[in-house]
């Protein structure tokens, strides 16, 4: 399996036969660093699509992407009529409840209900505030506009020819009871390290409740500024050491393609 991280939450997932994105948000906006032009995402066939919630950072490209790669979308049933007015056939997408499983040649998925991280009042705050806030914002607004949150979904994979598992949230929200019945099943926990100003104390207590191998923090780069900004990876070390000592911190590194041939491999080689 071979992964990459886009930028933003957004993933690409890579198996021998199947390949699908997570969250692809690929337009980034003016300002955004690291910039990549768009014509970087090179997507070779893509399969499926999973999305865990509806706002502009996670879903404003997929009627592009579906349109390009004839990939079916996953998504929250809540979000199915507002992506049939964006133009997205409803024959590729794939309304999910929150509690379905899928079984595929390369992977296996588990779909579950979270809830969208809570912006604390310092960040809306100090954005409304910050008069910077206001150049560049209307592109964001514009953006924003028709990409309602819908009901949040985590997805939970399994790899099955390298046998390890990895879940997936978009936003650093969850329902306690769901997600502890995942604890000890996690080799990987992509993270949205995004949102909040005290993030690098909610993601390793949210870890600390599955207990995961290793953490992949994401959604931390400036994608949008500026309503966002880049979340520091010391404090998120410094955090995860005092809480969940045992899990391993793997940074990823925009647009790198990154191939886990085994598990313990791929484990071994983190500092
Ligand atoms: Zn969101």
């Amino acid at each position: 399996m071979k992964f990459k991280w886009l930028g933003t939450a957004g993933f690409e997932i890579k198996f021998d036969n199947m390949t699908f994105l997570i969250d692809p948000f690929i337009s980034r906006t003016k300002g955004a660093v690291p910039s990549i032009p768009k014509s970087k995402y090179e997507f070779g066939p893509i399969d499926h699509v999973y999305l865990t919630h509806g706002h502009f950072d996670h879903a404003y490209d997929l009627k592009e992407i579906l349109e390009k790669t004839g990939a079916s979308l996953y998504c929250s049933k809540t979000l199915l009529n507002n992506f049939i007015e964006h133009g997205i056939p409803e024959s590729q997408i794939n309304p999910l409840e929150g509690n379905e499983q899928f079984d595929f040649t390369d992977y296996g998925v588990e779909i579950l209900k979270s809830v969208h991280t809570k912006f604390g009042m310092k960040v809306i705050l100090s954005k409304l505030l910050n008069p910077v806030t206001y150049v560049g914002i209307r592109q964001i607004l514009r953006m924003a506009r028709g990409f309602p949150k819908g009901e949040v979904l985590a997805y939970y994979f399994t790899a099955k020819k390298e046998n390890f598992s990895f879940i997936v949230f978009g936003s650093g929200g969850w329902i306690e009871d769901i997600i502890t019945e995942y604890d000890g099943k996690v080799d990987i926990f992509l993270a949205p390290y995004a949102g909040r100003y005290d993030m690098h104390e909610i993601i390793p207590r949210m870890a600390s409740l599955f207990n995961p191998k290793v953490l992949i923090p994401h959604h931390w780069d400036n994608s949008f500024p500026p309503l966002s900004w880049e979340l520091s990876i010391d404090k998120l070390r410094h955090v995860m050491s005092q809480i969940v000592p045992k899990v391993k911190l793997y940074v990823p590194e925009i647009l790198k393609e990154v191939e886990i041939k085994s598990f313990d491999d791929f484990y071994n080689s983190i500092e």
